[in-house]
């Protein structure tokens, strides 16, 4: 038996503006008022875990302790299938700017450059197909949490094409599309991307 969300003020567990905006946009119309915990100033816990789910659990735990509230955190990434599911749950941390380069901060166009540059290691046949997950935690005060999976299928495009996403969209084209993500409105993305899957769960499953 699922939990059901009351609609108002959620928590949402992230520092990424990306995700926040898309978040917000799913969430809007079940009367959602997301509030994240980057604006909110919490800290960024370390994410320790070796799965999807582990880091989201660990996000939306973290969020949940520093306000009390009910929390939803969103952990995602992009597994290239020549690269044996690499960066995975590292993804983030591929863009991960060393201290020298003016750090803390993130460079995607670094992150994208090193996917590239391990696939072409392989050669020119390399397999190019890629999938981004998403899992989404939803966790209340009294620890009881509920987990959402979605997945989409692509290939992985060079050079990066289109400024209109974030993290990784230049280069992926999902299947039975010509435009990579960052070629397509993010309110288009947005409707059929890896979160997009995962929140039809959530929907179903709280609302
Ligand atoms: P994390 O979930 O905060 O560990 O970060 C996952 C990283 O995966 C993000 O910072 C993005 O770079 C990347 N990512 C996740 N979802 C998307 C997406 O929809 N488009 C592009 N990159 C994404």
């Amino acid at each position: 038996m699922h939990r059901k969300l009351i609609p108002g003020d959620l928590i949402i567990a992230t520092h990424n503006d990306g995700k926040l905006r898309e978040i917000t946009a799913l969430l809007g119309p079940y009367g959602m008022k997301p509030v994240s915990a980057g604006h909110l100033g919490l800290p960024e816990p370390d994410e320790t875990g070796t799965s999807f789910a582990e880091n989201a659990l660990i996000k939306a735990r973290a969020a949940v302790e520093a306000t009390g509230q009910v929390a939803l955190a969103d952990d995602s990434g992009m597994c290239a299938a020549a690269l044996g599911g690499a960066p995975g749950v590292y993804t983030a941390d591929w863009a991960e700017k060393a201290a020298f380069e003016g750090g803390p901060g993130r460079d995607w166009y670094m992150a994208m450059g090193k996917v590239e540059g391990k696939l072409a290691e392989q050669g020119p046949d390399v397999d190019r197909s890629a999938r981004f997950f998403s899992t989404l935690a939803l966790m209340w005060p009294d620890g009881h949490h509920e987990l959402f999976e979605g997945s989409v299928s692509g290939t992985l495009v060079w050079p990066p094409r289109g400024g209109k996403g974030f993290g990784y969209d230049p280069v992926f084209m999902i299947d039975g599309e010509t435009r990579t993500f960052g070629e397509m409105d993010p309110a288009e993305k947005q409707e059929i991307d890896h979160r997009a899957v995962a929140f039809a769960k959530l929907v179903a499953a709280v609302f």
